[in-house]
Parts: C-alpha cells; sequence; structure tokens
C-alpha cells in the first residue's frame, strides 16, 4: 500500500506532514511512501533526509497522489490535487472544517475519505493523535517568545548596580493547551503572570503555573465548560461583568496574549479599542484567535503593527514559525493515526467507522459528506 506525503503549496505554510522517524515508522508498518520533492525545505528536511529513511521522492504531486491510498499533508489540498487522487484513498489533514466547505464535497465527489485533524475527539486514546494540542503548544510558547522580543523592556526583574529593572506583566486570556504554555513561558522569562478563562477548571492549572487567575466566578462561569472540554459562548451579561474586570486588569498590563476560542464560532471579543487605549504605550498584544476574527477588534490576521502605542501581532500560523518542531509533532500525530486505521498484520487500510477517533474525524465516506456538523 501506498502512502504520499504532498508539499504545502498555501502562503506560509512552512510546516510538512511526515518527518523521517515517521518515514522509517511507515515502512516498519509495511507501507510504501513517496514524498513530494521539496515537501520539508522548509522545515529544514531534505529531500534526501527523507530518502535515507526509506521514502522515495516524487517529482510533483501528481506522481506523489498516482495510486496512493493514504495522502497525508498539512493543510487541505487544493482542487486540482483532489481531482488526482484515487478513489477510496483516505487522506488525513487540517482541513478547517469549520470554514472551508469546498474541501469536503470535492472530497466526496472524488470519494476520498478526508479526515480534519481538528475534529479528533479530546479522549486519552486519541492524546498522541492531537494536533491541536501539538500545535497549540508551540503557539502559546512561541506567542511570548514573539511579545517578549517586540517588548522595549525586560522580561524579569533585575537588580543592577544602575538600578532596578521591574517585572514585566502578562496577562494570559484563554487558558487552553496555547495559554497554560504561555504561562509557563511567561514565568520561566521571570514575568508577574495573570490569566483568565471561562471554564473553572483552569483556575487550579493557572494557580499551579504560579500566575493569578482572573475571573467573574459566578453561576454561569460554573457551568461554561460542555461535556466535550470547551467553553460554551458567554451570555451579554456575562460578557459585560467580564469587559469590566478585563479594563481593570488590562491598564496594568505590558503583554497580553489572547488565545480564547470557542469551537465552530467567531472569536469573542475580549480586549475592545478602548481597553487597548488604557495600555501602557509600548505594550504588546499577541492575539492567537486572529484566524478566527480575534480576540480584539483591532487585529488584522498576519500582520504586526502599533495603534495607540500598542503594538498587535496577528499571525495566524505561530506553530509554523517554529517549522521544525512543529513539523515534527504534527507528522507523530498523524503517524499514530494512520496506525490506527492501517491493519497491522496485511497492511491494508481498516477503517473501523464505529471507533469514535475515525467516526469523530471523519468528513467523507464513500463519495458522501457524512459528518453531523458539516450537513444541514
Ligand atoms: P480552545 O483553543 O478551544 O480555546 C482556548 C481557551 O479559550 C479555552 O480554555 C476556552 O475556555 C477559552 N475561552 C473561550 N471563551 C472565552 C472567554 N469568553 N473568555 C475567556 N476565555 C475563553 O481550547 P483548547 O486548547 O483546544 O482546549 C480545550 C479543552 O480541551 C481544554 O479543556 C483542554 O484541557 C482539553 N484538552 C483535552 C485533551 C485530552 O486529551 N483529554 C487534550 C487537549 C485538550
Amino acid at each position: 500500500m501506498k502512502l504520499a506525503v504532498l508539499k504545502e503549496r498555501r502562503d506560509g505554510e512552512t510546516r510538512v506532514a511526515a518527518s523521517p522517524d515517521t518515514v522509517k515508522k511507515f515502512k516498519g508498518l509495511g507501507l510504501e511512501v513517496a514524498v513530494e520533492a521539496g515537501a520539508g525545505a522548509a522545515a529544514r528536511v531534505s529531500d534526501a533526509d527523507f530518502q535515507t529513511a526509506g521514502a522515495s521522492i516524487a517529482p510533483d504531486a501528481a506522481s506523489a497522489l498516482a495510486g496512493a491510498d493514504i495522502v497525508l499533508s498539512v493543510r487541505s489540498p487544493d482542487a486540482s490535487e483532489i481531482a488526482q487522487m484515487k478513489k477510496g484513498a483516505v487522506l488525513a489533514a487540517l482541513l478547517a472544517p469549520y470554514t472551508d466547505k469546498d474541501t469536503p464535497a470535492a472530497l466526496a465527489a472524488q470519494g476520498v475519505d478526508g479526515f480534519a485533524m481538528e475534529f479528533l475527539p479530546r479522549i486519552s486514546r486519541a492524546q498522541a493523535m492531537d494536533v491541536l494540542s501539538s500545535q497549540a503548544n508551540l503557539a502559546g510558547y512561541k506567542a511570548v517568545i514573539d511579545a517578549a522580543a517586540t517588548f522595549g523592556r525586560a522580561m524579569p526583574m533585575m537588580m543592577t548596580a544602575a538600578g532596578t529593572i521591574a517585572p514585566a506583566r502578562v496577562l494570559v486570556m484563554g487558558v487552553g493547551v496555547a495559554g497554560l504554555q504561555a504561562i509557563a513561558t511567561a514565568r520561566r522569562l521571570g514575568a508577574i503572570v495573570s490569566a483568565t478563562d471561562v471554564r473553572p477548571a483552569t483556575k487550579e492549572q493557572v494557580e499551579s503555573l504560579g500566575a493569578t487567575f482572573v475571573a467573574v466566578m459566578d453561576d454561569e462561569f460554573k457551568n461554561a465548560q460542555t461535556a466535550a472540554g470547551y467553553a460554551k459562548p458567554m451570555s451579554p451579561e456575562y460578557q459585560a461583568k467580564q469587559a469590566a474586570l478585563i479594563a481593570e486588569t488590562i491598564k496594568k498590563q505590558d503583554i497580553v496574549i489572547t488565545t480564547a476560542l470557542i469551537p465552530g464560532r467567531k472569536a469573542p471579543v475580549l480586549v475592545t479599542e478602548d481597553m487597548i487605549k488604557t495600555m501602557k504605550p509600548g505594550s504588546v498584544i499577541v492575539d492567537l484567535a486572529a484566524e478566527q476574527g480575534g480576540n480584539t477588534p483591532l487585529t488584522k490576521a498576519n500582520e504586526v503593527y502599533e495603534i495607540h502605542g500598542v503594538t498587535i501581532m496577528g499571525y495566524t500560523n505561530l506553530p509554523g514559525r517554529l517549522a521544525v518542531d512543529a513539523s515534527s509533532l504534527y507528522a507523530r500525530n498523524l503517524f499514530n493515526f494512520v496506525s490506527l486505521i492501517v491493519d497491522k498484520k496485511t497492511g491494508a487500510l481498516a477503517l473501523n467507522w464505529e471507533d469514535e477517533i475515525v467516526k469523530g474525524a471523519g468528513l467523507t465516506r464513500d463519495g458522501a459528506v457524512v459528518h453531523p456538523s458539516l450537513k444541514g
């Protein structure tokens, strides 16, 4: 059975869906691996590295895809690539299922079973495949590093003969995987960190990392977590109370990292323009929700600019700014997913649609769009 690894074609996508390590592991499963030439270049993996690991190098997408039973990529392949996929093939990638409606339709028309890695259930058995976690963890780290590099002051307190430098104050808004790593990174750099979220479970996590928890802890807060572990959209009344608290807190901050997301919806606006105007000159906001509309109304996707004396960073692909590590973790996540759908004895595809991981991530099956969240 053949597995193909595509080169990414989208602007700014530096990651690659396989690593020499996973190529070796796929070979161990009995698969033949074809990597499109140059696929790893931006993540510092050469064609020769892939070859040494046992892959063949395909000169273009068409030859990589010819006869491939499993196709791996980071972002969704474009229409012409999908049109070259074999009927009955499996595609595993970040398919942006809430925003990209064309790809599932094209995959169904081609008879390809498409799996959106974003939809993997957040259960323990799927942890080793959890791309949202592996990538968000790196994004949270990089957000703090980017902010520190732009901030015109030091992060830790420094007592020197020439005087004392006060530590930076960092506020992290949204304490999921990215937020937790942002807190830990900012703490390691010596900042005074506080954090906010609407899920009660985060209070203890924030405090265990040595940061202060700031939130409106009313009855709505106590019920803000869904069974799947995500946040619910909050009522206008809650949002008003939250805004008043954040307005007071944000004035004293030097760096604000926002990561608040609600699956399938526009990101909540947590930092208004009026709040930004109260921030100290030279402050920095890194908005990890930029791709989903941003946690501030002033965020511009993929732009870094200054307004009201505050630098706002709207990178939409922070993991891609750490392409080497992001690729190797993403590749390992995909390997773990593929090992679930390949029969170890025969080396053939063995999709068990009763498995909640397969069912949870599967967008298309046998020529139809099947995921409940994409139907009607
Ligand atoms: P996410 O990216 O969906 O959202 C980021 C954070 O924003 C969340 O903590 C959310 O509560 C918060 N948020 C949403 N609206 C907000 C608002 N108005 N104000 C402040 N904060 C707001 O989250 P994620 O990183 O994907 O994590 C989601 C959950 O999944 C967490 O409970 C996490 O612990 C859990 N998880 C479980 C596993 C597992 O395998 N069991 C793995 C990874 C993550």
